[in-house]
């Protein structure tokens, strides 16, 4: 059965939900005070910081988007290999994607902590990306 995906998801090319990111600049519309929230999360979880004013993106689906992962070398191999997203290459999980792959499991342990449900909602599920490629690569295959 092919993998079904929420209708108002949108899947960036690694993989990400840009809908369920609040820096996507349609939630930071909705709700500013998130920018705070988002910088402060993406601090305990991943590592870096970005100051809350900067946190608002266009998504990488958009045509010349604002993003501020300026940096990323997925975005540029995806298009450059015609594909919608990594779900779609034969060469998955390549290093480029390695280095933005999000595993939940692997968070948790390597952070030691209990990740609560609200943080898992906010700050890891839009960039659980390992598990919604694959499924995604199996629903294509179908
Ligand atoms: S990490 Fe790269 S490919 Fe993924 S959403 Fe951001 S810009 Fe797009
Ligand atoms: S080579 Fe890697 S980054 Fe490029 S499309 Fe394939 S899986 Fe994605």
């Amino acid at each position: 059965m092919a993998y079904k995906m929420s209708k108002d998801a949108i899947i960036t090319r690694c993989g990400y939900r840009c809908d369920l990111c609040l820096a996507y600049k349609p939630n930071v519309i909705k709700n500013s005070a998130n920018q705070q929230k988002l910088s402060d999360g993406w601090f305990k979880y991943f590592g870096f910081r970005i100051p809350p004013e900067n946190i608002v993106c266009d998504g990488c689906m958009s045509d010349n988007p604002k993003l501020i992962d300026i940096s990323c070398p997925v975005r540029p191999c995806v298009l450059n290999k015609g594909h919608k997203n990594c779900a779609e290459c034969s060469e998955m999980i390549c290093g480029k994607l390695s280095e933005r792959i999000v595993v939940y499991d692997e968070l948790r342990t390597s952070l030691g902590i209990d990740i609560p449900e609200d943080d898992y909602q906010c700050f890891i599920r839009p960039y659980e990306n390992k598990r919604r490629l694959k499924k995604l690569a199996a629903g294509n295959k179908e």
